[in-house]
């Protein structure tokens, strides 16, 4: 039997269809090259944007011809929008078979066994493939109480398998689960869950076996990754201890963490970034807004002087980091001179870049009940388009104060191939800048290479 799993969203996804394949293949399942050819199909879906829904509902209708041919196959949508949607999915594409929320994944292989199983005992009695549907989801948070909650988004760790990853030399390691923020634009706190820390004996055990498959590069990932706390034997880890803990494995040539919430930066992490040599000196920390009251309407909890105080800090303490920030415009009611804050703190951030959305009203969101969606579409476009040019200038500044310097980067892999022979390798420096050269071949990919920056762009270094 064949599976096939079709990926959208963020980091979080990935890595969750990662371990999905890992433990599909335990379980005896092949993976299938083809979509068409597989016996079971499924979907990890994202509710972050409502065209990222759009497109997996159209996906499921394609399908419909899929499942024609294969009745006895299951198709199944799995990650934010199945516990988002719960049984609507059902209504809207009767032919899926299997909805299955973030907290659920544990069960995954076991329940498409179930179908496969049932599906097949009706195949052999001569009966129409016609089973019972399976829904799988958490529980709603607000509607029962925490213990209840956190205990129904279990975590899933299966153990890991080094076919499942693009790129042998890097992996993702979630180091926390769920977010506790609450920002009103956003869904993930209800579909992801209440926030759980990973014993961290548990993490670098995981990280010693990746190291052990030749992953040379680590990502810890969580939604707020800097509030990761792990309590036990009246000892507190945190993501600072974490980080001094894995730079002592050996064979780990770099280590990354993502997302950082703003709050919670505190002196120790930025001094464990500033003072391991492994440690990545790119600091991922959404702003969202440059302005007090807009951030107060996504309730973010900080104003914009303390995230200048924290930029601030993050110079002073790491001089060579870079920061990225995430923004979103075309807020509710967000005014002319609101979206100048967030203009003036693009400015002050001097970040090496930012990814600016615009805003996307989400239903079941606190925003959605409190505020109207009502700045146009236009107005949206207008104000992405000027923050995009006033990054890209400021990533180019940036990246020109490289030309002429010598490099580290770690080679990731081939982002051209010529014609006429030969490739184009794309690396990447301990401050997350993209490098790309020319090589014959790519045999450098994985390896920490020195580069001479000849030319820069506002995404990318050029080298010889
Ligand atoms: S911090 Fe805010 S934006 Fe990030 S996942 Fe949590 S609620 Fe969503």
């Amino acid at each position: 039997m064949q599976f096939y799993i079709e990926t959208v969203g963020c980091q979080m996804n990935v890595l969750d269809s990662e371990l999905v394949y890992s433990g599909l293949r335990r379980s005896g399942l092949e993976p299938a090259t083809h979509r068409e050819d597989a016996d079971v199909i499924l979907f990890n879906t994202c509710s972050i944007r409502q065209h990222a829904e759009d497109k997996i509902y159209s996906a499921l209708g394609r399908l419909k011809h899929w499942k024609t041919h294969k009745p006895f196959g299951v198709l199944g949508v799995i990650g934010c929008m199945a516990q988002k949607d719960q049984k609507m999915i059902f209504q809207r594409a009767p032919h899926v078979d299997l909805v299955l929320g973030p907290g659920q994944l544990e069960l995954l292989p076991e329940t498409i066994h179930q179908l496969l199983d049932e599906k097949l005992q009706l195949r052999y009695e001569n009966q129409e493939a016609v089973t019972g549907k399976k829904l799988l989801v958490s529980l709603k948070r607000l509607e029962h109480r925490h213990t209840e909650v956190v205990e129904s988004f279990r975590l899933f760790n299966p153990v890991r398998n080094p076919e499942s990853r693009t790129n042998r030399f890097q992996a993702m390691v979630r180091i926390m689960f769920g977010c506790n923020q609450f920002c009103t634009y956003c869904i993930v706190p209800s579909v992801r869950g209440p926030e759980q820390s990973r014993p961290p004996q548990e993490i670098l055990d995981e990280i010693r076996t990746l190291v052990r498959q030749g992953v040379i590069e680590i990502t810890l990932i969580g939604q707020t990754v800097n509030s990761y706390r792990y309590k036990s034997n009246g000892k507190t880890t945190r993501l600072s201890d974490l980080l001094y803990e894995a730079s002592e494995i050996e064979g780990l040539g770099r280590l990354c963490f993502v997302t950082n919430y703003p709050r919670g930066m505190n002196d120790e992490l930025l001094q464990a970034v500033r003072d391991l040599p492994k440690v990545s000196k790119h600091l991922h920390i959404p702003a969202q807004s440059g302005s007090d009251s807009v951030l107060r309407r996504m309730r973010r909890n900080y104003t914009a002087a303390e995230y200048r105080e924290l930029i601030d800090r993050i110079g002073s303490t790491i001089p060579d980091a870079s920061i990225t920030c995430d923004l979103i415009v075309g807020f509710c009611g967000e005014t002319e001179e609101e979206f100048g804050a967030t203009v003036e703190l693009v400015r002050y951030g001097r970040f090496k870049n930012s990814f600016i959305f615009k805003y996307s009203e989400r239903p079941g969101t606190k925003s959605a009940e409190l505020f109207s969606d009502d700045i146009p579409e236009s107005v949206k476009k207008t104000r992405n388009n000027i923050l995009l040019e006033i990054q890209d200038n400021i990533s180019l500044e940036q990246n020109r104060r490289f030309i002429g310097r010598t490099v580290e980067i770690l080679v990731e892999g081939v982002s051209k191939r010529f014609e006429t022979g030969g490739v184009q390798l794309s690396g990447r420096t301990l401050c997350d800048r993209i490098v790309v050269f020319d090589a014959p071949d790519d045999r450098l990919i994985g390896q920490f290479l020195k580069q001479n920056i000849v030319e820069a762009a506002p995404f990318t270094l050029f080298a010889r």
